[in-house]
């Protein structure tokens, strides 16, 4: 449900943030000490002073919202816009009625704070690749990269401007991760499969060249389906769920048309967050059976 009192109230919004981040603790930001006591308020922010460094702080000091003149409320609305409903940062700007500078920066910073995706597989996991159109842009190249689209076919490597998205969907776990590399190589390969459980990891592929080395090694055990001989998913064997997946990518980068390159990895793990986040509860239940 939307969280309408949040977004309505700057009261409520604090409130919130103030729960969220103290959930540990009121701790100094700068000395990290604990030896902190309620001092005034700032707006509609509790501060606080550190009797162990005597400096005051309040509930927004050292988070992605300090120092910004609009309302935390509607910073607040604008990330849960973005990634409950995809909404892109120019439609943004005019909902919030701020500049086209200040929206982004906000939200490019929520988006690099976020983890990479910690991979712990179990297997079969199945792995492909799709490749996106990004360039490193500024925005007067915007008009250029939207032309293109994002969903040009073919293979193509980062420095060529369409770099390798890895969808990797563990059957295992019901995970899926999605990470963006600069090329689609053996190398790059074996680093995301390198984190698992078993000795040998069942891994389904499609029948791309890079994946043939994994063949001739121990560690894993590879099975793959060729596409272009109009082959069908045999005994599971299939890389299905990644195609799925991939085409929920397309669609959450596609309000994003034009994103540089560079910024392809915190819009991916944004999408990463969407899906832990709004995954169908029914989902959520069969994963956790599963481990
Ligand atoms: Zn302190």
């Amino acid at each position: 449900m939307i969280p309408l009192d949040v977004f309505g109230s700057e009261a409520v919004a604090a409130n919130l943030l103030q729960q969220v981040r103290w959930c540990d603790g009121v701790t100094c930001p700068r000395c990290r000490s604990d030896r902190t006591v309620r001092n005034g308020s700032y707006r509609e922010f509790q501060r606080y002073l550190c009797k162990n460094c005597d400096r005051t702080f309040n509930d927004k000091t050292g988070t992605i919202f300090a120092y910004s003149k609009i309302a935390l409320r509607l910073w607040l609305f604008s990330i849960y816009a973005f990634l409950r409903f995809n909404t892109s940062l120019s439609q943004l700007q005019y909902e919030i009625g701020v500049t086209h500078k200040t929206v982004h920066r906000r939200i490019e910073c929520f988006t690099r704070a976020l983890d990479a995706p910690s991979l712990d597989l179990v297997g079969p996991v199945e792995i492909d690749e799709v490749y996106v159109s990004a360039e490193k842009k500024g925005r007067e190249r915007d008009q250029e990269s939207r032309s293109r689209g994002l969903s040009t076919r073919g293979r193509g490597t980062y420095g060529s401007d369409k770099p390798p998205v890895f969808i990797i969907a563990d059957r295992g776990t019901g995970q899926r991760y999605v990470i963006p590399a600069k090329a689609a190589d053996e190398s790059t390969i074996r680093l995301l499969l390198a984190d698992r459980h078993q000795e040998s990891l069942t891994v389904y592929t499609d029948g791309f060249r890079a994946y043939e080395p994994l063949e001739s090694d121990d560690a894993f055990d590879r099975e793959y389906v060729v596409h272009s001989d109009g082959e069908y998913a045999d005994d599971g064997v299939h890389v299905n769920t990644c195609e799925s997946h991939a085409s929920l990518v397309r669609r959450w980068l596609s309000p994003h048309r034009g994103i540089s390159k560079d910024k392809l990895t915190q819009y991916l793990r944004a999408f990463q967050l969407r899906r832990e986040l709004y995954r169908k509860p029914s989902r959520v239940a069969k994963s956790s059976r599963a481990q």
